[in-house]
C-alpha cells in the first residue's frame, strides 16, 4: 500500500467513527492484513486510528471553554489516547482490523496484557470523539422535540435534569464522564470511572460531559461544578437529539 492509499483509508475509518461510514472498517481490514503480510517497513505500517480533527476552532466555545484548554486537550491528550492505542494493537493485526465499537464491545476477548491499554485509551478515544461533536460554536439553550419531552417526563423539568447531571460530574471521584442515556427505552444519568464508556453502562449516550481534570483546570481549577453550569452554554442539542433518537431504534 503506498502512503496515500493508506492515509486515504485510515481517514475513512476516522471519520467512521460512531455512526456513519459502516463499511469503512471492512476496507481497512483488508488492506491493513496485506500490509502486514506484506510490508517490513515499520515507517510505512498503517495506523488503524487517527485523530478526528476538532469540528471547530479552538476558541470557538469561548469564553466557557477556553482556547488553550481545548487545544491541549484535543490535541495532546486525545492524541495521546490514539497514539497510545495504536501501541497497544501492534502486532495485533486482528484487533486493528476491527472498528472502536467493536473493539470496546470485545474487550473480554482482547489479550489480558493489552486489555486496560485498549479499555483506557480506546475508551479515551471513543469518549473525546463524541464529545467535541456534543459542543458546537452557539450552543446552549434547551433541547427541542421528542428529547425534550423524554428530558421533562425522566427528570421532571429541564433545570430538575441539569442538576441530576451535574450531581453525576460532581459525584464521580477522580476522573471520568457524566452521562445521560438511554437505558430499557428510557433516559437515565450515570458516570464512569478514567476513559470508561457507554458499553459500562449497558446504555447509549445521549450527552457526556468529560469531569477529568484536564478538561477544566485551566480555567477553572478546582471548581468541576462551575465548569459544568458553563458547559451548558455549548452543548450541541442537535448532536444530542440525533443520537437520542438513534438510541430508540
Ligand atoms: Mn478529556
Amino acid at each position: 500500500m503506498d502512503r496515500r492509499k493508506f492515509l486515504v483509508s485510515s481517514g475513512i475509518v476516522g471519520a467512521g467513527l460512531l455512526g456513519a461510514g459502516k463499511a469503512a472498517p471492512g476496507l481497512l481490514q483488508a488492506e491493513t492484513r496485506s500490509d502486514f503480510n506484506l510490508n517490513l517497513n515499520v515507517e510505512d505500517k498503517p495506523v488503524a486510528f487517527t485523530l478526528p480533527p476538532l469540528p471547530y476552532s479552538f476558541d470557538a466555545l469561548e469564553p466557557y471553554i477556553d482556547a488553550k484548554t481545548m487545544q491541549i486537550h484535543h490535541d495532546q491528550h486525545h492524541g495521546a489516547y490514539v497514539t497510545n492505542l495504536n501501541k497497544a494493537l501492534e502486532g495485533h493485526a486482528d484487533l486493528q482490523a476491527k472498528s472502536i465499537d467493536d473493539l470496546l464491545k470485545g474487550l473480554d476477548s482482547v489479550p489480558e496484557n493489552i486489555r486496560n491499554a485498549v479499555r483506557n485509551n480506546g475508551g479515551g478515544h471513543w469518549n473525546h470523539s463524541l464529545f467535541w461533536q456534543l459542543m458546537k460554536k452557539g450552543g446552549g439553550g434547551e433541547p427541542k422535540g421528542d428529547l425534550a419531552a423524554a428530558i421533562t417526563a425522566g427528570f421532571g423539568s429541564f433545570a430538575g435534569f441539569k442538576d441530576k447531571f451535574k450531581a453525576a460530574g460532581l459525584g464521580r471521584f477522580g476522573s471520568g464522564w457524566a452521562w445521560l442515556l438511554v437505558k430499557d427505552g428510557k433516559l437515565a444519568i450515570d458516570s464512569t470511572p478514567n476513559q470508561d464508556t457507554q458499553y459500562f453502562t449497558g446504555g447509549k449516550a445521549v450527552l457526556g460531559l468529560d469531569v477529568w481534570e484536564h478538561a477544566y483546570y485551566l480555567k477553572y481549577q478546582n471548581l468541576r461544578g462551575d465548569y459544568i453550569d458553563a458547559w451548558w452554554n455549548v452543548v450541541n442539542w442537535d448532536k444530542a437529539a440525533e443520537l437520542y433518537s438513534a438510541a430508540r431504534k
